[in-house]
Formats: C-alpha cells, sequence, structure tokens
C-alpha cells in the first residue's frame, strides 16, 4: 500500500487543525509528520494529544519529529543546551557549540523524556530527524570543524582505540563519530521500541562521513529501526530534479531491502522557485517508478509558515496533491 505524508507544523490551535486535516486528506495524504519541539514539549504536551487524537479522526496516521531537539535533529532553537552546558558538543578546535553530545547521559535521558512524551500523544511512529553531529569549515583555511572532542568523548575514544583522540578527522575519528551515532540510536530505538511504537529514522543524503552517518548499513541493520529513510531536495542544488531523486531512491532502496526494512523518501515542497512546482510531481513519479513506496513532502502548504516557504505556496501545495494523487491512486 502507498503511503503519502506530510510536514506539518506553525499551528497549536484545534480549530485550525481540523480544517488543515481536512486539507490535508483533499490533497491526497494518509499520514502527517507532527513537529514536537523543545517549546512544544514545554508548552503544548497535552495540545499534541489533541491533535493527533483529530489526525486520527480524518483517518491519518501520525509520526512525531524530534524537530530541533538538543539541535541534533533538523530545525528549531533549543533551551535545554542552556541548561546544560555541559551536554553541549566540543569542536576540535575546543570550542563548545549549540548541539547536545550523543554520549551525554544528561542528553539521553531528556531524549528518552521527549519520547515517552511523544509516545504519549498515540502516534503511531516517533520520527528521528536528520540526525548529525556537528561539522563545518574554519571561515578562513577552510579546515574541517567538527564534534564531537568533548571530555567525555575523548575518554570513550581512549577505551575503544588505546590512544589519545586526535584533532584531525582520521579514519578513527570518522569510526568514532559513527559508532557513537549508532550506540546513541540503538538506545533510543530500544526504548521507543520497548513503548510499542515504530522507530522512523531519516538520514541526509550524502556519501561521506561529515555528519556521523558513515554509511547506512549500520542504521538499517538497528534491532528496533522500523523504517530508514533520506531528503534528496533538490531546489538550489545544480542537480536534474529525476536523476537526483531516482539515485537516491535506489540506494535507500537498496539497503533497506537487504535489511528488511520499510523505507520512506522525502520530496521538496518548501523554497520551491515560482513556475518550477511541476518539479514536485516529477520527484514523486521518478521515486514511485525507482519504488519508493512511502513519498512524504515537506511541508504542508509549502511550508508558508516558514521564512523557507515555497514562492507560491498555494501552487506547491496543488502540485504536492497531484504528486500524491498520481502515486496514491493506482491499482
Ligand atoms: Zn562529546
Amino acid at each position: 500500500m502507498v503511503q503519502t505524508g506530510i510536514a506539518y507544523h506553525g499551528n497549536r490551535m484545534l480549530s485550525h487543525v481540523r480544517e488543515d486535516m481536512r486539507d490535508i486528506v483533499a490533497h491526497n495524504c494518509t499520514y502527517v509528520v507532527h513537529m514536537f519541539s523543545e517549546n512544544d514539549y514545554v508548552r503544548h504536551r497535552e495540545v499534541l494529544k489533541d491533535i493527533v487524537r483529530t489526525t486520527h479522526e480524518f483517518g491519518l496516521e501520525a509520526w512525531i519529529d524530534s524537530w530541533g531537539m538538543g539541535r541534533v535533529f533538523a530545525g528549531e532553537v533549543s533551551g535545554w543546551l542552556a541548561d546544560f552546558p555541559e551536554a553541549r558538543q566540543v569542536l576540535n578546535t575546543g570550542q563548545p557549540v549549540a548541539m547536545a553530545c550523543l554520549l551525554s547521559p544528561d542528553y539521553r535521558q531528556a531524549l528518552k523524556d521527549w519520547a515517552e512524551a511523544a509516545v504519549a500523544t498515540g502516534a503511531e511512529a516517533i520520527f528521528w530527524d536528520e540526525p548529525r553531529l556537528a561539522y563545518g569549515s574554519a571561515a578562513e583555511s577552510g579546515a574541517p570543524q567538527w564534534g564531537c572532542r568533548c571530555e567525555r568523548c575523548r575518554g570513550r575514544f581512549r577505551e575503544l582505540y588505546g590512544y589519545e583522540m586526535p584533532a584531525e578527522l582520521t579514519e578513527d575519528v570518522l569510526d568514532f563519530r559513527h559508532r557513537s551515532v549508532l550506540d546513541f540510536f540503538a538506545e533510543m530505538t530500544a526504548f521507543v521500541h520497548a513503548k510499542g511504537k515504530q522507530n522512523v529514522l531519516c538520514l541526509m543524503p550524502a556519501t561521506d562521513a561529515r555528519f556521523g552517518d558513515k554509511n547506512w548499513e549500520d542504521f538499517a541493520a538497528l534491532e528496533h529501526l522500523d523504517n530508514l529513510g533520506t531528503d534528496p531536495y533538490w531546489f538550489g542544488r545544480p542537480v536534474q530534479v529525476q536523476a537526483y531523486v531516482r539515485e537516491w531512491a535506489e540506494r535507500l532502496l537498496s539497503v533497506c531491502r537487504r535489511h528488511g526494512k520499510d523505507h520512506h523518501l522525502w520530496i521538496q515542497a518548501f523554497a520551491v522557485p515560482a513556475g518550477r512546482e511541476v518539479e514536485i510531481v516529477m520527484a514523486a513519479e521518478a521515486a514511485y517508478a525507482a519504488g519508493i513506496r512511502n513519498i512524504a513532502a515537506w511541508g504542508f502548504r509549502g511550508s508558508e509558515a516558514n521564512d523557507y516557504r515555497a514562492a507560491r505556496p498555494e501552487i506547491a501545495w496543488q502540485a504536492v496533491g497531484e504528486a500524491f494523487r498520481r502515486v496514491l491512486w493506482r491499482w
């Protein structure tokens, strides 16, 4: 069965949620990915339960997105890091950054508490959204700046490799970073699985180890990972939409098939230039032709509630409806 999802955020008023869910059904979606940011966690925990119940009333499934939690995930700001400065990642330059260290016990506990609240909404799945370790380049030299090389991580590195953690991005460092992300998700997915919910993970489309995902195989192999996805967004890149989406769709499907896992693929309905909305339909068709049967779009109404909205949100949203109609209504 084909599944079609839409990312939903920017509104916490139930009266609007009802209208939006009707709109979402009319645009051929079968599930909604609800953001559950730190702000939501603190301010809208009960409201989110109502929003998920409303989602279900419209016959849609619900995923809960770890949107910006500790800034390890995509989106949003993090106040939690200000309360737990020791949990921050430290770059190889010695500079702490506003992203949580995955070996921090405080962060792991905080994210489990968040996951508990996410599970309590009654949603079908917890969606781990684009996790990554710090990576950037120095402004002048262009030298890589990466995390995490905090005291905790250096201690663990010494235990594992028997020598002091280098400040350069060596093979052992890349391996260590990959292992730290895997170890983190092994624990988080086991926690969610024990509570009877699905674990969905989205990794960014990259073939290098910058963000700690050295390979997708090890993530797909995680015992309690149910569904692996990726998000080959193409607007703003020098790529041809169908070829780019097909390439990543095929890569994703081959990994998921090898490990017997479900898949999902995101298509871009934000930052859409005027006149190129048809590419949303082209992307969905290319993904379907490659074998993708779970397509999600970011986000609702061309993400009109965000600065990164489509130039013409209404038209982008119309294109999403058409894209999903084409993949959904087949027999
Ligand atoms: Zn660390």
